[in-house]
């Protein structure tokens, strides 16, 4: 459609050979030329058939796909894997066991002068810091460096998009953290367009540009980072990218009363009586009061932080996370505060607008003292 758009699936339906469930299913995504989308989804929603259905080693049972304005598959059209501008590194790196790194890296040159093969490999080696390596194989790499030479073969022949399918989900944990920021220094230098799918919510949220949320083989919600986490689409998204508690809240017109504070409702198309509205774990700050509406029920010491579970009026248990400075016991009664301007709510299971409280730090409890939200509607008990 637009010229930024890298990648581009457009009702795209894929049945592996004998199965009744689509693997994928009716999946529209344009990624933008340049930006590091996440594909974000639970094992199994078709992350991986995605990225093959995009590298052409799948091909759509219908829809399209666009790779730099271009349908590679779709309307009759297919175009092969090694013609589609796209390098794709295997969640298990796939690297050749029996070629040294370099030779590794020029395998994707193969169409190059033998002058130029080597000056890029030079330069990958460079990039990837590997050229101490160049003549190793891969049983005498660590993971990390395998991981760096399967990115280096798949940048050496200059694709336009490069596809990660799980890219840190062979490391340990510690060095999962350092290939992140490293991976995320590399990709900046090459300004290529980048497509990771992940089943770590930390992960996208932390890498990428935008996420595309994905459940069940389609795409539910493509945002950033912040706006995924604070403001998803349906309850389902809001769970996979976090903990999430959900505090009833009665709307009369356009304002709404909770256990949290009162605020204005925005967004809502159609009237609603009784919303949720999404709390995270950070969106909350506790104060001891003698009159709160909430009493702490559990607290657990975790280094950096305390999470407290709170128990509020309504019913429903919020969890938590609140710096070293508060210190509360179990069976003290809190004053529960959001300290965000605006909040999610939902109606049944999707968002239907966003809240935005109206007393702040330093209201009056008093003024929703009188105004007792039922709990107990359908979903409510979710914490
Ligand atoms: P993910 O990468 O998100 O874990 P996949 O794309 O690998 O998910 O798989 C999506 C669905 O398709 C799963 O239900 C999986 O069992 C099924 N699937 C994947 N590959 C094949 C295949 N070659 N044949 C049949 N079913 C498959
Ligand atoms: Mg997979």
């Amino acid at each position: 459609m637009s010229e930024t758009c890298a990648v581009r699936l457009a009702g795209v339906w894929k049945w592996y050979r004998g199965t009744v469930v689509p693997a994928v299913r009716d999946l529209w995504l344009d990624v933008r030329a340049g930006e590091l989308l996440a594909i974000l989804g639970p094992s199994g929603c078709g992350k991986t058939t995605t990225l093959r259905l995009i590298a052409g080693l799948e091909r759509p049972d219908t829809g399209a796909i666009e790779i730099g304005g271009r349908v590679v598959a779709g309307g009759g059209r297919f175009v092969p894997p090694e013609e589609r501008g796209v390098g794709l590194v295997f969640q298990d790196y796939a690297l050749f066991p029996h070629l040294t790194v370099e030779e590794n890296i020029a395998f994707g040159l193969r169409g190059f002068a033998r002058q130029e093969r080597a000056r890029r490999v030079q330069e990958l080696l460079a990039l990837t810091g590997l050229e101490a390596f160049r003549t190793r194989y891969p049983h005498q790499l660590s993971g990390g460096q395998q991981q760096r030479v399967a990115i280096a073969r798949a940048l050496a022949p200059h694709p336009a998009v490069l596809l990660l399918d799980e890219p840190f989900a062979n490391l340990d944990a510690e060095l999962r953290l350092r290939m992140r920021e490293e991976l995320r220094r590399l990709l900046r230098d090459v300004g290529v367009t980048v497509i990771l799918v992940t089943h770590d919510r930390d992960e996208a949220l932390a890498l990428a540009d935008r996420v595309a949320v994905m459940l069940e083989g389609t795409v539910v919600q493509v945002d950033t980072p912040e706006r995924v986490y604070h403001e998803p689409r349906t309850r389902e998204v809001a769970r996979l990218l976090g903990q999430a508690s959900f505090v009833p809240a009665r709307v009369l017109g356009r304002l709404g009363r909770s256990d949290i504070g009162s605020f204005a409702l925005e967004g809502a198309e159609e009237p609603t009586e009784q919303v949720e509205l999404l709390l995270r774990p950070r969106d909350v700050v506790l104060e001891r009061h003698p009159e709160g509406l909430g009493v702490v029920v559990d607290r657990r010491f975790v280094g950096a932080e305390t999470i407290y579970r709170v128990l509020l009026r309504c019913g429903i248990t919020v969890e938590t996370s609140q710096p070293p400075s508060v210190e509360l016991a179990i069976g003290e009664r809190v004053e529960v505060r959001c300290n965000r301007a605006r909040v999610a709510a939902f109606a049944g299971d999707e968002r239907i607008g966003l809240a935005a409280l109206l007393e702040r730090l330093g209201r009056t409890r008093s003024a929703d003292a009188e105004a007792p939200v039922a709990g107990g509607a359908d979903g409510a008990a979710a914490s």
